[in-house]
């Protein structure tokens, strides 16, 4: 039984703390803190079956986040406000004795640029205090990494190539809108692209490359977009035998014709500009024209699907294994009043905070969720709302 404190009171944390609450064997007390205090509030009010303590923090400020810990003293932060703040609820959380977990890596502001090595640099850090980071803990990175972990712990003797594969087949009915935070969806898509092949990293224009998927559960074939995502910078190196790994996602022929014209106009610049007087980032400003993504929840219908498939050697035979998550956008509304997108991202962090406070995954150190043994997670992970499917010796032509 033991605190927890879930920072950012967004779509994704609206999730963490309806999954708290269902879990009060084991999260005996919940605060959600968050810059604006009427969100925590209102997602609190939502919430019948616990009690949900809440707060207003500036998390980028240490001093103010430190003191607020050390007055609540919970077990563990669960970070789910935006990158940006990930080193100072870091700090936070060091100079209280809190263990920490995210579920998106650090980047600054001022650059789009998705890297761990800020994160592991606290290594040591952590592990002198004896407190652990658990980093990545949503769905992807999170659920992707841990089902990698899967293949090459139950299905192949060497993974050789992964595919990680991300669809949306939902529809809100919206002209334009981003499933999670506007800005962070767009600086991520909006990148150059880059993947690893034979030891490097190989970059490629933005959405460059597109394959047809025929994806599984009903949801059909789709257009797959290649993009850099986090976590093939963390399983090349619990996994060095990896030698390709790649990242997709799909996405309607509508939201890239947005896109394209938003980025034309110079909508999507993340430098700021002089505007009557007073500079302004155009990404943050957009964002603020664009519908809220918690707003969509009760629109999208429609499922996910995402999954790994892991290419690579079993008793000296080639073997490929997809393992894959469908979540249906309207259950999860039902539920939690969310839809998928946020959902497959707070349940895992939820599940993450379990293993830690359990003590089954727990560590001095940062760590990636891919270096834990990934069984008890997908134990605890299905009954909580996200089963995976094995699809064990099929085949799938190369991406
Ligand atoms: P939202 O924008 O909906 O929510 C972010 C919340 O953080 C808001 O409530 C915001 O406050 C709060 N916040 C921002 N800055 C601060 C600050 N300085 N101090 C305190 N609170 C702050 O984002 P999402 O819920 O969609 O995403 C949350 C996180 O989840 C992001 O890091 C995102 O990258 C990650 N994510 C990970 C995925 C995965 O699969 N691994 C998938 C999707 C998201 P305010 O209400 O005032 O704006």
């Amino acid at each position: 039984m033991s605190k927890v404190m879930i920072i950012g009171a967004g779509g994704v944390g609206r999730v963490v703390a309806h999954k708290c609450a269902q879990r009060t064997d084991i999260f005996s007390s919940i605060t959600l803190a968050s810059r604006t205090r009427s969100r925590c509030d209102a997602i609190a009010a939502e919430i019948k079956n616990a009690e949900i303590k809440t707060t207003q923090v500036d998390a980028d400020n240490v001093s103010e986040l430190t003191a607020l810990l050390q007055q609540e003293k919970p077990k563990l932060v669960i970070n789910v406000a935006l990158p940006y703040q990930d080193l100072t609820i870091m700090d936070a959380c060091l100079a209280a004795g809190v263990d920490y977990l995210d579920t998106a890596n650090y980047e600054p502001l001022d650059t789009a640029k998705f890297e761990y090595r800020w994160q592991w640099d606290y290594q040591d850090r952590f592990s002198e205090k004896g407190l652990m980071a658990l980093l990545g803990s949503g769905f992807d990175p999170g659920m992707t990494n841990v089902y990698t972990a899967l293949a090459a712990k139950n299905y192949l003797d060497e993974v050789q190539e992964i595919d990680i594969i991300d669809a949306n087949a939902g529809s809100h009915g919206q002209p334009f809108a981003t499933n999670f935070n506007p800005e962070i969806n767009i600086r991520e898509v909006t990148a150059p692209c880059r993947h690893w092949e034979n030891g490097e990293w190989v970059e490629t224009d933005p959405l460059a490359t597109r394959r047809l998927f025929d994806f599984p559960g009903g949801v059909g074939p789709m257009n797959l977009y290649r993009m850099y995502h986090e976590e093939m910078e963390s399983l090349v190196k619990p996994i060095p035998t990896i030698k390709k790994a790649q990242f997709w996602m799909t996405f309607s022929d509508n939201y890239l014709k947005h896109l394209e014209v938003l980025k034309n106009v110079g909508m999507t610049r993340i430098d700021e500009v002089e505007y009557q007087g007073q500079k302004i980032v155009p990404l943050q400003f957009l964002k603020a024209v664009l519908p809220d993504p918690g707003s969509l929840g009760p629109l999208t219908k429609g499922k996910t699907c995402i999954g790994v498939i892991a290419r690579g050697i079993k008793d000296g035979e080639r073997r490929q294994v997809y393992i894959y998550n469908i979540c249906d956008h309207e259950k999860c509304y039902e539920e939690v009043n969310s839809q998928a997108i946020s959902y497959t991202t707070g349940v895992p962090a939820v599940v993450g905070g379990i293993m830690m406070l359990t003590g089954i995954w727990h560590k001095p150190g940062v760590w990636n969720i891919e270096q834990f043994d990934p069984e008890p997670f997908l134990a605890e992970v299905g009954p909580m709302g996200l089963p995976h499917v094995v699809i064990d010796n099929g085949y799938w032509p190369p991406l």
